[in-house]
């Protein structure tokens, strides 16, 4: 599944591409994604200059005068710029044509994905109006942490991956950032200290700036038909290591698994706590 990272990788991807282009025409070959492509789509884009390409939280926003394409990758979506007569393939379900001869090609096979027609301003739209600030920003701090986290029992790791508190952090990068830290998944958000959310919150921009870093060198992939996966991974400590050595603890301490929120998460006793 794509994750802010991916995301923002792609928005850095096309970006150059698509900012200052005319859309000629939009392609509709499956309508039915997460929710219906609407058809003010086909009807309002059209003729408009595409003049940024934002994006907050796993969302990207193509800004056309007064209005938003509004884009999700949901569990499988890919975002390719393409010569327009690049022949069809499988889950490519929609196409932004672009003056310029390319088009922004939208593939999906799980078809979990999104593609909306915004008018309002995105930052009262529903889907936006809850959401709580974007980690890598300055509005995201240990501060932000402490103060929403008082009196409450959820487990730290179900608290950061909470989109309320903060969006984007997604199971790998809580697992990792946890990890980094020291503080054990399942303990109670509201009894951790001001200190150690300084901490987290500095590991949290640290594992997701990192895994954009990394992402950066697959750039190209979003450019031409026969781009990679787009995908990849940072270095992981613990994500997915069960049974493996701690990497601070070495050899005697393995790396346990338990679920949370029906979510795996990995750690270790012995410097997590
Ligand atoms: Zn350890």
């Amino acid at each position: 599944m794509p994750e802010l990272p991916e995301v923002e990788t792609t928005r850095r991807g096309i970006e150059p591409h698509v900012v200052g282009q005319q859309v000629t025409q939009v392609i509709v070959r499956q309508p039915q994604l997460r929710w219906p492509i609407p058809p003010e789509l086909g009807e309002q884009l059209p003729g408009r200059r595409i003049e940024s390409v934002e994006r907050r939280a796993k969302y990207l926003l193509l800004k056309a005068g007064d209005g938003n394409l509004l884009i999700h990758l949901g569990m499988s979506g890919r975002l390719r710029v393409l010569p327009a007569d690049t022949p069809i393939g499988k889950h490519d379900h929609l196409d932004i044509v672009l003056a310029s001869g390319q088009a922004l090609r939208l593939n999906d096979p799980r078809r979990f994905g999104a593609a909306l027609w915004i008018c309002e301003d995105p930052a009262k739209h529903t889907l936006f109006v809850h959401l709580g600030p974007e980690p890598l920003s300055n509005d995201f701090s240990g501060a932000t942490l402490y103060k929403a986290s008082r009196k409450r029992k959820v487990a730290v790791k179900n608290f950061i991956m909470d989109s309320k508190i903060v969006v984007g952090v997604g199971n790998i990068y809580a697992s990792e950032a946890l990890h980094r830290v020291g503080i054990l998944p399942t303990r109670a958000a509201g009894r951790i200290s001001r200190a150690r959310y300084d901490q987290l919150a500095i590991a949290i921009k640290e594992v997701l700036q990192a895994s954009i870093t990394q992402g950066g060198t697959t750039l190209r992939d979003f450019v031409g038909a026969d781009g990679g996966s787009g995908y990849y991974q940072l270095e992981l400590a613990v994500y997915g290591k069960t049974g493996q050595a701690c990497p601070r603890c070495g050899p005697a301490y393995r790396i346990r698994n338990v679920v949370l929120g029906q979510r795996s998460s990995f750690f270790c006793t012995q410097c997590q706590h």
